[in-house]
């Protein structure tokens, strides 16, 4: 008998999971389904990564039926990634029991998923503010559903999702089962299990038997100016697929830049890019068309990636989330490293006190960094660091002149470019697409400023960007490089005037 029968998992569901390659079950699997699966509540401390979907979707999948029109199930996750991601993996485990899954999130068109409901659906999975708008509207009707399932609930909290989840559980039945996934437990949680949940049984899967023993963490002593290098240095070592977390959302964007003109394949991935976009983004790490993935942390949080070899903490950041990027890699069994940059001695303590409270050893490396000098010479601070030689003061002086008369000339063009030209690039608002994202796209994709960038002016299906006339090719060769749903973009410099 397979390990998954024995836990009491429909046969269909274990005819899936065999499909998918899941031999043994995780331990929170072992755990959690057999008492899940006597339709008890259950209050989960689990962090992803762990199997925790694979959990929830084996009680659901063996509890409810398939082919009603009004969703038996209903999941709730605090990302519109993380909704995508657990849809994709129920639909891969209902393959033989015919359970259809919808992911319900902001971003795209409410009217699409409202028809699409009504087509009908066995299961839901969705994010707080999608779901109560689809409930006001009635577009969502939930009064049959038997199992909820709050996942990432300390995160939901953490987002200031109370109020909206609060809205959603009053529309659910009350003669249901409640399942709650939550990495950490702080009160709320527990407060939001007591009110919420009948009797629920605990379980815990400890921290350290999750994940962290598979992965090598490390930590470096780098300054502000050195980071880049030293991440570039560690990736050309290690050469494995890698994400580097930042904690704002403008410098991921600056790194992003400065990689891609330093030669390295990276994307960017925070909370102002546009859903299709970010799905992209998702969809070529995980495809490997992109090496490096830069990311905040809201936004990567829940990414289903399994073979993410390397992990860049790129600043310092509470032991909570520390775990939570860590784990990013050393997934399904593989061995994952992680490297922390730490700016002072302040930081390295904070860095000590999560080795302790993780119960676990981060290693402290040196090694020699290897400068890595931008393609082209937009960012001449990042040229600065190459000079290794002492100049003479002579040199010195007729150097500070040069910049400073570089500078000069620069300030003078910023604001005004010469001369503007109109290209027109095949993405316009019928994708989801704001002019913020076009810009912030023409920036990255070309390495240019956005002072470069002029008007823009969006259609239904494509979009005038008035680009400074010194960059125009460059930018329209750079857009042309990528592809936007699934087909390469367009973009052209416009020979007839517009209308
Ligand atoms: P999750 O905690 O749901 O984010 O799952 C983490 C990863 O583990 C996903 O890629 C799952 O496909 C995978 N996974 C889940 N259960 C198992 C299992 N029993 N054996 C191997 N991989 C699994």
């Amino acid at each position: 008998m397979n390990s998954f029968s024995k836990l009491g998992v429909q046969e269909s569901v274990v005819k899936a999971i065999g499909r998918i390659g899941w031999d043994e079950p995780t331990p929170v699997q072992a755990a959690a389904i057999p008492v899940g699966l006597t339709g008890k509540d259950i209050l989960v401390q689990a962090q992803t990564g762990t199997g925790k979907t694979g959990t929830f979707g084996s009680i659901i999948l063996s509890r409810i039926g398939s082919g009603y029109n009004t969703p038996s199930a209903l999941i709730i996750t605090p990302t519109r990634e993380l909704a995508i991601q657990v849809s994709e993996e129920l639909t891969k485990m209902a393959f033989y029991s015919g359970h259809r899954c919808m992911a319900i999130y902001g971003g795209v068109s409410i009217d699409r998923q409202a028809s699409e409901l009504k087509k009908g659906t066995d299961i839901v999975v969705g994010t707080p503010g999608r779901l109560k708008d689809l409930l006001e509207k009635k577009a969502l009707r939930i009064s049959k559903v038997a199992v909820a399932v709050l996942d990432e609930a300390d995160r939901m909290l953490d987002m200031g999702f109370a109020k909206d989840l609060d809205y959603i559980l009053h529309w659910l039945p009350k003669k249901r089962q409640n399942m709650m996934f939550s990495a950490t437990m702080p009160d709320e949680v527990k407060n939001l299990a007591l009110n919420k949940m009948k009797d629920p049984e605990e379980l815990l899967v400890s921290k350290d038997e999750i994940v962290l023993d598979l992965i090598d963490q490390r930590y470096m002593i780098a300054d502000k100016d050195m980071k880049k290098d030293a991440l570039c240095t560690i990736f050309d070592k290690e050469r494995k697929k890698t994400i580097v977390f930042m904690k704002m959302k403008h410098r991921c964007t600056q790194l992003g830049r400065k990689m891609k003109n330093t030669g390295y394949n990276v994307d960017i991935l925070h909370g102002d890019i546009a859903q299709a976009r970010r799905e992209r983004v998702i969809k070529d790490f995980k495809d490997d068309k992109i090496d490096i993935l830069i990311a905040t942390d809201v936004a990567a949080r829940g990414l289903d990636i399994d073979d993410v070899g390397l992990v860049i903490n790129y600043d310092m950041t509470d032991p909570e989330t520390y775990v939570h990027r860590i784990g990013r890699t050393g997934r399904a069994g593989k061995k994952g490293i992680a490297y922390t940059f730490v700016l002072d001695a302040d930081e390295e303590r904070s860095l000590r006190k999560i080795a302790r409270i993780n119960n676990v050893e981060i290693m402290k490396t040196e090694m020699e960094l290897v400068h890595h000098e931008a393609n082209r010479n937009l960012h001449p601070e990042d040229d600065k660091k190459g000079q290794k030689k002492p100049l003479s003061k002579e040199e010195e002086r007729g150097r500070k002149e040069r910049e400073k008369r570089e500078k000069e000339k620069k300030e003078k063009k910023k604001g005004h470019p010469e001369s503007f030209t109109t290209i027109v690039i095949d993405i316009g608002t019928v994708s989801d697409v704001s002019k913020r994202d076009i810009v912030e796209f023409i920036q990255i994709s070309a390495g240019i400023k956005h002072t470069s960038i002029g008007t823009i002016d969006m259609k239904k299906s494509y979009t005038y960007a008035q680009i400074d006339s010194a960059y125009v090719d460059r930018v329209c060769a750079s857009l042309s490089k990528y592809d936007f749903e699934g087909k390469p973009i367009t973009a052209k410099k416009l020979t007839q005037e517009k209308e």
